[in-house]
């Protein structure tokens, strides 16, 4: 099983990216960025008077409609953070690890953690 950056989009601009497209995507933890948002970022970071406006939060000066258009892009990166920690299961589990041992790093039962996620990745290996 390998994780990819297949059909993933960026975390910050919801751009689609990675393999086949012309968006280079980087990141880590399921959390996804466009070298398009690493640009505007480190721009951002190093010019005085744009990190005076990062002191309000971007929504403070956005309309609903602006607000409600945004809303969409942050299910699908919240979709694509779920779909993430179900493929590090699945790696878990391609390296045998136990769903005791998932749910206990979870905080949860063995049981908890394979209803959670054994489900959606096919994996019925209840016993181990
Ligand atoms: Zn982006």
């Amino acid at each position: 099983m390998a994780i990819t950056r297949e059909g993933k989009i960026c975390s910050f601009c919801a751009t689609p990216g990675g393999p086949g497209t012309d968006v280079l995507l980087v990141g880590g933890l399921g959390a996804q960025v466009c070298s398009t948002c690493v640009d505007d970022f480190h721009a951002t970071i190093h010019d005085e008077e744009a990190m005076a406006h990062t002191r309000t939060f971007p929504w403070e000066r956005m309309s609903d409609a602006e607000v409600l258009a945004v809303l969409p892009q942050i299910m699908a990166s919240a979709e694509q953070n779920q779909a993430f920690a179900r493929e590090w299961v699945d790696l878990l589990r391609d390296r045998k690890v136990s769903w005791a041992e998932i749910g206990r790093t979870l905080g949860v039962s063995r049981q908890a953690a394979w209803e959670r996620f054994a489900r959606k990745t096919g994996d019925n290996g209840a016993t181990a």
